[in-house]
């Protein structure tokens, strides 16, 4: 199974499949949904994230505007509607007393604003906050009781979350008992209180972490946050005691219980009670304040010896606070701003050219690694030659990497004072550098591309992309088996998956030897394992197949469009270029590609191969339309116009039509049997009456739908 999420292919696409898969939000909204869901299981359960954080949020940002742009879709399941968190199993789980919230992020000093905006116009102008940094840790609640620590609980999603009191009695900076110089700012000190806070894990302690993982061949950490989580959450408490964990704690659950009532009286207080409190903190009285301690503590960011990933705002006052109050995920009198982008300089060690399984060719920044903003960067991609030559970044030149909210670091263009004096403008290589035949660039394209069909590397790229999550996901089939099968000459293409057999997989030499210096081989459990997922794909859903088949400009979204309309192989085959380019969401150069990719032999061939081998090619009709009796068999539909009386797109009005065994086209021609003309009918309908063929209106449309019955023509 391929690790690159959906979203992270999407990212790849070209403009026009992006903006084929934006075109309809519902779907949008639901894949945006699912990719948040999934990247916060990676990231608050495993501890191992998959994507920046920059590109989670960019997401999450993406999908709080289609909501707010569509209410029709709300859903309080939504990941934006709530905390993200998750509540491990091999903890007991903790109610917390009073929710534990999110911050709602300000991206740019615009969104600062209009955030302070909002606390004016509450107030009736400008009240003192306080400015705090952003810790990049892991929230925790402190119960003190009797002024003794006797509970720990992570934040979890905000109502219940995971008892790591063992853990947390580890951390040496927090004090086991509160000091008695605190006491004075407590109502009552036999009263319960908690406290709240971050555990973060210092960068230079990641670091060492890091390097003992790798050193015991066991997988790093990908940042401190994730760090500072994994090791809270760890089942021994010997382990945790063993991580270099610190704290900085900045809030209490219940404020009733303090004597004073101020956010910066509390930063106070905790301090004196004991509790490790984060220097960098600035009361602030005016909006010039607040922007100057965000600046400068973006210029600090790289000198701090833990991670920040921003700045909180929190309005002062506790009781203006509660004047304000909160939405569902976080409170509104406070604001986490967010870093902008982050821009580094490096090396630029060599420009080496990928090729995808489209043959296209890219350029590959090889860089010398570099940490933007929260994560090492080694590789950019360059796109194609033109963009080289339009940023104009040569081997040797000092390059400015750039990291936003995306999840592909970006290569902004080279520093030419420091480009040493014997660098060559870059140009891409003549033959492709997989299997050296001649490369091309067709005519209006900015990509060359190998067009040779044995290309291996294509060939890999291709049966990984088939073997891939939202492909046929077969799970297992990752890139070092795919491999280790392709350079054994075992795979070449899709078809060859299903002609492996356990035995044969078990044996499979993965290129490399044991301590005695024998080889290692796949082995029995995954070879079994392998061969049911291969078996388990035969009957995925059609849509799958022909994504999963790899045709140029095909993504998902397309696939599964193209599908709906013709759900079967053969279906698709009997499809004229006019008819595909009908389908919604499909221009012409798609139609042309998916027309060319079917009827090349080569192709072809691999489709009968999957159908002899047992994979699903036909989605399976409906009871109801298998039960529908053929009586438009033999008759050719065109369909124009907007449906206004049934609410169907033509789409789905042509499937209902194929559904008793009509052809629906896109063109009108002397064959054409009948034209549906719907609102604002164009050419089509012009085009009917002046070659004589019967044109229908809706309500006759309805009614071969419903009856199969043919009005006399
Ligand atoms: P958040 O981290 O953006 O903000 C809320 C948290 O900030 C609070 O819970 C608190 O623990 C913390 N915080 C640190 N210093 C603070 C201070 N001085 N005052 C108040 N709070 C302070 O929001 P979140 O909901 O915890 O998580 C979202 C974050 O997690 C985002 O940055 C997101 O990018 C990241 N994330 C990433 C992935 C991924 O796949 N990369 C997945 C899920 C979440």
């Amino acid at each position: 199974m391929s690790d690159k999420s959906s979203i992270e292919q999407a990212s790849l696409l070209n403009s026009d499949e992006l903006a084929q898969t934006v075109s309809d939000p519902a779907v949008r909204i639901e894949e945006l949904r699912r990719e948040i869901e999934h990247n916060s299981y990676l990231y608050y359960a495993k501890d191992a994230p998959a994507i920046s954080d920059a590109a989670f949020d960019s997401l999450v940002h993406e999908l709080r505007a289609l909501e707010e742009a569509h209410p029709e879709f709300y859903d309080p399941n939504s990941p934006t509607q709530r905390v993200g968190g998750y509540v491990g199993e091999q903890f007991s789980a903790i109610q917390h007393e009073r929710r534990m919230y999110s911050l709602d992020d300000a991206m740019d000093e615009g969104e600062l604003d209009a955030w302070l905006d909002r606390v004016e116009e509450a107030f009736g102008g400008m009240v003192d906050v306080v400015c705090e940094l952003k810790i990049d840790g892991s929230s925790i609640a402190l119960t003190y009781q009797g002024g003794n620590l006797v509970r720990g609980a992570t934040r979890g999603d905000g109502t219940t979350g995971e008892d790591v009191t063992a853990n947390i009695r580890t951390v040496k900076d927090l004090p086991l008992r509160l000091r008695t110089e605190s006491e004075s700012g407590l109502v009552d000190t036999q009263r319960v209180i908690e406290v709240r806070g971050e555990v973060y894990m210092p960068k230079s302690s990641f670091e060492t972490l890091n390097r003992a993982a790798e050193a015991n061949g066991k997988q790093p950490f990908a940042n401190p946050r994730n760090a500072a989580a994994g090791s809270l959450r760890q089942k021994d408490p010997t382990v945790t005691a063993h991580r270099d964990l610190s704290t900085f704690l900045y809030a209490i659950a219940d404020e009733s219980a303090l004597a004073f009532g101020t956010q910066w009286e509390l930063l106070q207080w905790l301090g004196e009670a004991g509790f490790h409190v984060n220097p960098d903190v600035q009361l602030c009285a005016t909006r010039e304040e607040v922007h100057a301690f965000c600046q400068k503590a973006v210029e600090r960011r790289d000198s701090l010896p833990y991670e920040i990933d921003g700045v909180v705002v929190k309005v002062n006052s506790f009781a203006r606070q509660r004047e304000m109050g909160y939405t569902a995920r976080a409170p509104r009198w406070a604001i986490a701003f967010k870093f902008p982008p982050e821009e580094k300089t490096t090396l630029l060690r060599d420009i080496t050219v990928q090729v995808g399984r489209t043959g296209k060719l890219t350029p590959v920044a090889e860089l010398d690694p570099v940490r933007v903003a929260g994560s090492t960067v080694a590789r950019a991609t360059l796109h194609n030659e033109d963009e080289v030559k339009r940023k104009d970044v040569r081997i040797g030149d000092t390059v400015i990497v750039r990291k936003a909210g995306d999840v592909i670091p970006e290569i902004l263009g080279a520093v030419e004072s420091l480009r040493p004096e014997n660098a060559q403008p870059w140009s891409m290589p003549k033959t492709c550098p997989s299997c050296a035949s001649p490369v091309i660039r067709e005519e209006g394209e900015a990509d060359y591309r190998c067009i040779s069909i044995d290309c291996p590397a294509q060939a890999l790229e291709r049966l990984l992309h088939w073997a891939s999550r939202a492909a046929m996901d077969i799970d297992g089939m990752g890139e070092e088996i795919v491999t280790r099968l392709v350079e054994s000459g075992r795979l070449s293409d899709a078809a060859d998956y299903y002609t492996l057999d356990e035995v044969e997989l078990s044996l499979l030499d993965m290129g490399r030897v044991n301590k005695e210096g024998q080889p290692i081989r796949l082995g029995q459990t995954v070879a079994k394992k392998l061969v049911a997922a291969i078996d388990e794909s035969r009957g995925r859903a059609f849509a799958r197949v022909l994504f999963g088949l790899g045709m140029r400009h095909v993504g998902k979204t397309t696939a599964e469009a193209l599908a709906a309309v013709y759900p079967s192989m053969e279906d698709l085959m009997g499809a004229s270029e006019e008819d595909l380019a009908a389908v919604e969401g499909i221009g012409a150069k798609i139609a042309h590609s998916i027309f060319l990719f079917l009827r090349t032999p080569d192709n072809q061939a691999v489709i009968d191969r999957l159908r002899a081998r047992g994979v699903n090619l036909a989605d399976e009709p409906s009871e109801e339309q298998e039960a529908l009796p053929q009586t438009l068999e033999g008759k050719t539909f065109v369909l124009t116009g907007t449906l206004v009386q049934s609410g169907m797109t033509r789409d789905e009005a042509g499937a209902a039509l194929k559904a008793r065994g009509a052809k629906v086209s896109s063109s009108v021609s002397k064959k054409t049997s009948f034209v549906v003309a719907g609102e604002q009918a164009g050419s089509k309908y012009d085009k009917a009456l002046a070659l004589g063929v019967p044109v229908l209106d809706e309500s006759d449309l309805l009614r071969i739908i419903e009856t199969g019955e043919l009005p006399s023509e």
